[in-house]
């Protein structure tokens, strides 16, 4: 056992190796993943604190490890402090939601955001889970969803089906999401970070702890709701007395007139009947005044999320 302090150069992850309680001095930036320290942790003279996990009185033995030296970012993996810890005079420290089993004291920092957030999933239980700095990620028809904690990370997942819990902890990460019929929840722990989520995904924002997050929801295309354009209609009408239909973007409307839901595509189905010559309406006999409109939640058009790929071709046919 030894008191004196270890001398380390650059970047330090705490892998539960180090006789604790642990001592982690003057680090750069610090990142604690849930499950991480079991026991107190205390948090001293950071600039910033972000954290998931509520803070309050914390009681941290003497440490048996001190980590010091000329430190660059400090990591905590799960498991990576087998009992209390203190983090001292650090730049930024983020703090996972249930970092601790014990108690979270962040003594004298000079900025605190702080949301009480339960953990959205075991730390291990993500389809892409990355740590550290400037990494990539990538996943296809995920079960779980992202995790990232560090700093200019860069995933991307596709083809989502089923619903994803997005964890983002740090800052400059960037997480965007593809699929359809599938809910996002996204947790969000920090600054400067992005998550996108595509068209056919609807997103929920749980907790966003620090400043300059977003989440981005891609809007329905329009045009996925329009079965029968306007030239076309006029086109297959050809030459005689006919009655069309077609569908064009309603514009300026938020909400949907016929099922209430907030939407980014209305479109509204027009009716016609008049005497083509060559796809010209050369005289008109009656044309709907008031066309119904329909959005992305209620058009028949619209993709049905419960299909899958093979079922919607078979209804397709
Ligand atoms: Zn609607």
């Amino acid at each position: 056992m030894t008191n004196q302090p270890d001398s380390y150069d650059g970047d330090v992850t705490l892998t539960g190796h180090e006789d604790a309680p642990v001592a982690l001095r003057d680090p750069e930036d610090v990142f604690l993943r849930t499950d991480s320290v079991d026991g107190d942790l205390e948090v001293r003279n950071a600039e910033y604190v972000f954290s998931h996990q509520p803070t309050g009185d914390a009681s941290p033995g003497d440490p048996e490890t001190v980590v010091s030296g000329d430190l660059g970012d400090g990591y905590a993996e799960p498991g990576g402090v087998t009992g209390d810890a203190v983090v001292a005079d650090a730049e930024d420290v983020f703090v996972a939601a249930g970092t601790a089993s014990g108690d979270l004291a962040v003594v004298a920092p000079e900025n605190v955001y702080s949301d009480d957030v339960d953990a959205p999933r075991d730390p291990d239980d993500y389809d892409v889970s990355l740590t550290g700095w400037k990494q990539s990620g990538t996943a296809s028809d995920p079960d779980t969803g992202v995790r990232v904690s560090g700093a200019h990370h860069d995933v991307t997942v596709e083809k989502a089906r089923t619903d994803l819990d997005v964890y983002v902890v740090g800052h400059d990460h960037d997480v965007e999401i593809t699929g359809r019929g599938a809910s996002v929840s996204v947790h969000l722990l920090g600054y400067d970070n992005t998550v996108t989520l595509g068209p056919y995904l609807s997103g929920e924002v749980v907790a966003d702890t620090g400043f300059d997050n977003e989440v981005v929801e891609e809007p329905y295309p329009v045009e996925e709701l329009i079965e029968t354009s306007k030239d076309e209609a006029f086109d297959r009408a050809g030459f005689g007395r006919r009655k069309v239909t077609y569908q064009v973007p309603a514009e300026g409307d938020d909400w949907c007139p016929n099922c209430g839901e907030p939407a980014d595509a209305i479109v509204a189905r027009h009716q016609m009947e008049a005497f083509f010559v060559f796809g010209y309406p050369l005289k008109t006999y009656d044309q709907s005044t008031n066309p119904a409109k329909e959005c992305e939640h209620c058009s028949r058009s619209a993709f049905d999320a419960s299909l899958s790929e093979r079922e919607r071709k078979d209804v397709l046919k």
